[in-house]
């Protein structure tokens, strides 16, 4: 979760209200996804994530320690330790900034704060709480945590709406496309009048339809909603979002934050993304955000992880033209089992003798009552049908050193995969599955 949302913020923030139709060349080159650029005005800043993310860590840190009863000292305090941790970071609107950079303790940011704000401050970094256990402490905390920079119907609206969607996420089965009718149920009656727009319209893609007559935290958390229900992928989403404009790292960061525990997309766009974060920083960039987001998940979600979904991104030749360019899968099952021909037909999995040799290393890790389930390896495509149950693995540490060393390009090993089914999801790329 913390890993996508630094991921997008870093990547968007170079089209962040970038005004068409001078930002046109900028679009074009951001939208290749080819590597980090940096926004016009701020070239220094190049894959450095902004206040979306560093926010996003302080309330993932106040949850860990007091779950959803934080209080607004204990979110100020975060929020400036965070700043003070990330080196005082350019990227907070102007005025946060400014108050952020004159204070040392929270309690001088409350002092000094007139938490009457419309924007989407409270909203960006509300991601997090869609861990908590149930509605009533996502919507409390949230609102908590809103209050302490924008006590306004708009901030607290729009940080409730964001952590129950990142609530829905995690924690129900239904699709993002049944959110509206979610958010509806749980949001209080008067909001959803108010702002009923939101869950009846879609937010336009074209920026010339648009109206400024709602302030920046409805328009944010409509193009979120709207962005989840239409499309499908992760980078389709990141491009919606880039074509759009306006506030584009806040937008990004809380899609991919909501989006990324359910996508099972692997993607060669995300080995850069991890890579380059915060020029690779182990401080703050991608390093920390997994491990403050592998805690979070371990915490509230599943402990520990139960289950291990392996995903392969592009063209495979056999079976290609079933899913010619992105392919996974993803199977429940005890221990191990063997796909049966028709179901490989049906994922397009066929990866060949590599497979044999990684399932010969990696047996060992693999529980005797599972022996049974495993069916000699038949030749070329076996390797492909077999998933992974982690609970059932004898060591984890060890399982995950070969997997390691099998797959050193491995783009992403991603603990918050879909952490309400107990999954760790590890992505791989064509070259590897070779
Ligand atoms: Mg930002």
């Amino acid at each position: 979760m913390l890993l996508h949302i630094g991921m997008a913020d870093a990547y968007a923030m170079a089209m962040e209200y970038v005004k068409m139709p001078e930002g046109e060349a900028l679009l074009k080159q951001v939208l290749q996804f080819d590597q980090y650029y940096a926004h016009p005005r701020f070239p220094g800043l190049k894959s450095m994530y902004t206040d979306d993310t560093e926010m996003s860590c302080a309330n993932a840190k106040v949850i860990l320690e007091k779950g959803s009863s934080g209080t607004k000292l204990d979110y100020a305090n975060a929020y400036v330790e965070e700043f003070i941790r990330g080196g005082k970071r350019k990227g907070y609107s102007k005025g946060f900034q400014a108050i952020l950079e004159s204070v040392n303790t929270g309690k001088e940011l409350l002092s000094k704060l007139i938490p009457d704000s419309t924007k989407n401050g409270a909203a960006m970094r509300a991601v997090p709480f869609g861990v908590l256990p149930d509605v009533m402490s996502v919507i409390y905390a949230a609102g908590m945590q809103a209050a302490v920079t924008h006590d306004t119907r708009e901030g607290v609206f729009s940080a409730r709406m964001v952590a129950l969607m990142s609530h829905f996420s995690l924690y129900e089965d239904a699709p993002f496309s049944e959110l509206s009718l979610y958010l509806k149920e749980h949001i209080n009656w008067e909001a959803v009048e108010e702002f009923a727009h939101v869950f009846e319209q879609e937010y336009p893609y074209n920026r010339r339809v648009r109206d400024g007559k709602y302030s920046v935290a409805i328009n944010t958390v409509h193009a979120v909603l709207t962005i989840l229900k239409k499309e499908k992928t992760l980078i389709e989403m990141l491009r919606a979002v880039l074509t759009i404009g306006g506030d584009t790292d806040s937008v990004a960061a809380l899609v991919w934050g909501i989006a990324s525990p359910r996508c099972r997309e692997g993607s060669y766009h995300f080995v850069f993304m991890q890579e380059e974060l915060e020029l690779g920083s182990k401080e703050t960039g991608a390093p920390y955000l997994l491990d403050l987001g592998k805690q979070l998940m371990i915490k509230y979600i599943d402990s520990p992880v139960q289950r291990l979904t392996l995903c392969g991104s592009g063209h495979h030749a056999t079976h290609g033209k079933l899913m010619s360019k992105m392919w996974c899968w993803w199977l429940e099952v005890d221990g191990i089992v063997i796909m049966n021909r028709d179901k490989m037909l049906e994922t397009g999995i066929d990866i060949g003798k590599r497979g044999l040799e990684f399932m010969k290393k990696f047996r060992p890790f693999l529980p005797i009552d599972a022996e049974e389930g495993i069916v000699p390896p038949m030749g070329t495509g076996d390797w492909a049908s077999y998933v992974f149950s982690l609970d059932r693995v004898k060591d984890c540490k060890g399982a995950e050193v070969v997997l390691r060393e099998f797959f050193p390009k491995t783009i992403s090993q991603v603990i918050d995969g879909r952490p309400s089914m107990n999954t760790m999801k590890m992505s791989f790329t064509e070259e590897e599955v070779q």
